[in-house]
């Protein structure tokens, strides 16, 4: 990533309005929240009134201390202010939830860095070279300010998870580990960060992982799919979503270029989350399948069971994984313990 400039139009947006909606996606992550909250304290800084809006639900542990602080609708009197719209971490206007029809009247910027969707909002801060929100969030504060070291902190958080602490990062990243340089000076502290989102998970929650492991299987060459039910969730007393553990040790095991982990959520549909090495574009994937997400990181919705979306998924995964990568066992009787 080489060095990304703030637009005009976009600092103006931010300087010149005097109330702001600021919205997040559905299913919020560490850096959509960090990017929010962040941006609401820099323009409240600034003397605006900035109201917090997500439809939640806050089940990632890491986040969840923050759900008390968003509004699940647009606050009336926002929109009696004439408030704006800044739209975070959205590749499309649907990822807002219900809050994308409520804020449709409203001028809307957009600071996203995924690399598909559909294009939505008045004025546009979308790059996908960036490997967090937060990042353009930070770049965006420091345009014209000093970071506080709250805001830092946050910051942080929101690169660190996105990045997976820093180990989606390559020889390309001077820029970005330069950016965090400045977060760790104006405060943040690494170790803290990677104790609030790898630590204190609860004992159930690791024998949870461990049968996530266990049910491991290759769907395909190069592609190792597991999932969860809605029942391995009664014994756990915390929220079931933060996964990063489990993509870690899976795509670490020789072979896997895809890894695919189906989650059957209590509404009765699933959640699908991708993980591919450098070779597959899985964000491709995901938005043939209704969802979006990255290159590396992508997920999607599925309105069916366990079982279809384990059929979908091997029918799919496997063309889109290069054979001469994909060393993995054709089938799960010979896979690795
Ligand atoms: P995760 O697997 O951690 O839930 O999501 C990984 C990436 O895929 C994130 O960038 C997220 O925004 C994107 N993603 C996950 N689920 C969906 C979905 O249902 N729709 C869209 N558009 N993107 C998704
Ligand atoms: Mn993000």
């Amino acid at each position: 990533m080489t060095d990304i400039a703030i637009p005009n139009d976009v600092a103006e947006f931010l300087t010149t309005g005097h109330s702001f909606v600021v919205v997040g996606h559905e299913e919020p992550d560490g850096d959509c929240v960090a990017s929010q909250l962040a941006l609401a304290s820099y323009l409240r800084r600034r003397g605006a009134s900035s109201y917090l809006c997500s439809v939640g639900p806050f089940n990632r542990p890491e986040i969840a201390e923050y759900g008390d602080q968003f509004s699940a609708t647009i606050p009336q009197q926002a929109l009696d202010e004439k408030a704006a719209a800044v739209v975070l971490d959205c590749s499309t206007s649907e990822r807002t939830g219900a809050l994308g029809g409520a804020i449709a009247s409203l001028p809307t910027l957009v600071i996203d860095h995924h690399s598909s969707g559909s294009a939505f909002g008045d004025l546009r801060f979308v790059r996908p070279e960036a490997p967090s929100t937060a990042l353009l969030v930070q770049l965006i504060i420091e345009r014209e300010d000093r970071l506080t070291a709250s805001e830092a902190r946050l910051l942080m958080f929101g690169m660190c998870t996105d990045t997976g602490f820093f180990r989606h990062l390559d020889d390309t990243s001077a820029a970005v580990f330069a950016a965090t340089s400045r977060l760790v000076a104006a405060g943040a502290n690494p170790r803290a960060t990677y104790e609030r989102i790898y630590g204190n998970r609860s004992f159930e929650r690791r024998k949870l992982l461990g049968r996530q492991l266990e049910r491991a299987e290759w769907l395909a060459p190069g592609v190792l799919y597991t999932h969860q039910t809605v029942a391995d969730l009664d014994a756990l007393p915390e929220p079931a979503r933060g996964d990063d553990d489990l993509y870690m040790l899976l795509r670490a095991v020789a072979g896997a270029e895809v890894v695919a982990f189906a989650r059957e959520e209590r509404s009765g549909g699933c959640s699908v989350s991708l993980r591919s090495s450098e070779s597959v574009d899985v964000g491709a994937i995901a938005l043939q399948l209704g969802g979006g997400g990255h290159r590396q990181a992508a997920g999607f919705s599925w309105s069916g069971s366990l079982a279809a979306i384990r059929s979908e998924l091997g029918q799919r995964l496997p063309a889109a994984v290069p054979i001469a990568a994909a060393p993995g066992p054709l089938d799960s009787s010979s896979a690795p313990g």
